[in-house]
């Protein structure tokens, strides 16, 4: 008899259980529409060209293998922290961002997490509802309280802004409020520009610290600075923040694990003490972090003529997105009779479409029409080529009516 008998079967894992599933499904007609990862349209993984440069560019140097810093590679944290904020932000100029490289999004929210366990033990965090689904268990594991705000509106299968603001309006002063610096995930739904000064007014009255996830800069709008825009506007503001990066989608560096931990803060003095507490905190957790995906992104960043392809693939990315999200919705409009508006899909932004499809209709899909998705009815349009819209469009059609 085994010591673990009291050890219970885990459930799988919302998302990357959609794969698991996927694979199991011999059907030549099934999609895989769970998972956020850019397929080209033969529905391959891709690596960018600018990866692979900045790779060769690597063995040519021959670098070694050495440990990094506990921090990471500071040539990455430069370049990180400079494309997020813009190389002129008056916060880096001044030295007031203590940036420490993790394991991509993922690890650094759980660092920073572990921050806030430790140095804000009474505080809370409001996260949107619906979110990605890892916010929760990366504040459970963490022990730190969270609650949710309102975010979609399922009636507009829009923002419900009133209800958001009110929901942050309503929480205890200093809570920490978890944003998604753009394409939220799942619903695809951002703010506008004028939504987000909005929210940071009521941020700002009610003395929050706003905790951005960017998990997506570029990848949703083609443009970096266009999609850092919102983080930029609460620093503009002289606000203290945290912002979470990760380079999975936007340089497909999924499996590299490189991301950041940015922590904006008032002075250069509090930037060095909060460092370091980041660094005491990883210490213990993983010692310091992979090389190889920090020096890709360094590379690519430091070098004028990498960092304008990359731009260009980014677009080429966002852009393919894009396409399939325009033809998905002409096929649903094109195809469905009752003469229901499907113009929610153009307006959601980044590498999923928010459906409306409830639990049972995405059981539909995946049970009848082999599309594997998460049961909130979110897919991912990078998992999509142009020439399946149309079967997604009967699928979709079939299972919502
Ligand atoms: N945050 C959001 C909102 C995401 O959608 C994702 C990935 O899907 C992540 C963070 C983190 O991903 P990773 O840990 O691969 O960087």
């Amino acid at each position: 008899v085994s010591r673990f008998e009291d050890v219970v079967m885990a459930p799988p894992d919302p998302i990357l259980g959609v794969s698991e599933a996927f694979r199991a499904d011999t059907s030549d007609m099934k999609l895989n529409l769970g998972v956020g990862a850019y397929r080209t349209e033969e529905l391959q993984p891709y690596v960018l060209n600018v990866v692979k440069k900045a790779e060769y560019l690597m063995l040519e140097r021959g670098e070694n293998k050495e440990y990094l810093p506990i921090e990471g590679l500071d040539a990455f944290n430069k370049a990180t922290a400079e494309l997020l904020f813009g190389a002129d932000n008056p916060a880096i100029q001044q030295g007031r961002v203590a940036t420490v490289q993790s394991l991509s999004g993922t690890g650094s929210l759980r660092l920073a997490a572990a921050f806030i366990q430790r140095y804000f033990p009474d505080a809370k965090v409001l996260i949107s509802s619906p979110t990605w689904g890892n916010h929760k268990n990366i504040f459970n594991d963490a022990r730190v309280p969270w609650s949710e705000y309102r975010y979609y509106d399922p009636r507009t299968v829009g923002l419900d802004f009133e209800g958001m603001l009110e929901d942050v309006k309503a929480a205890q002063d200093g809570s920490f409020v978890l944003l998604h610096g753009c394409a939220h995930n799942p619903t695809g739904i951002d703010p506008t520009p004028e939504q987000w000064s909005k929210i940071a007014d009521v941020i700002e009255e009610k003395n929050h610290i706003p905790f951005f996830d960017v998990a997506y800069q570029g990848f949703a709008s083609g443009s970096l600075d266009e999609d850092a825009s919102s983080v930029r506007t609460f620093v503009d503001r002289g606000l203290e923040l945290f912002v979470a990066q990760s380079y999975s989608k936007n340089l497909g560096l999924y499996s590299e694990r490189i991301g950041a931990i940015n922590v904006v803060c008032s002075s250069p003095d509090a930037a060095t003490r909060v460092k370091s507490q980041l660094k005491r905190i990883a210490r213990p957790m993983y010692s310091n972090p992979p090389v190889h995906g920090a020096r890709i992104v360094a590379n690519v960043v430091g070098d004028p003529s990498l960092f304008d392809e990359w731009k260009q693939e980014m677009e080429l990315m966002a852009g393919r997105i894009k396409n399939v999200r325009q033809r998905v919705f002409d096929n649903l409009s094109d195809k469905d009779k009752s003469g229901k508006d499907w113009s929610f899909i153009l307006t959601q932004i980044g590498m999923f479409s928010y459906t409306g499809l409830n639990n049972a209709q995405s059981n539909n899909m995946t049970n009848k029409w082999h599309v594997y998705m998460t049961k909130d009815g979110r897919i991912s349009l990078a998992g999509l080529s142009l020439a399946k819209c149309e079967y997604l469009a009967e699928a979709i059609i079939d299972s919502f009516y």
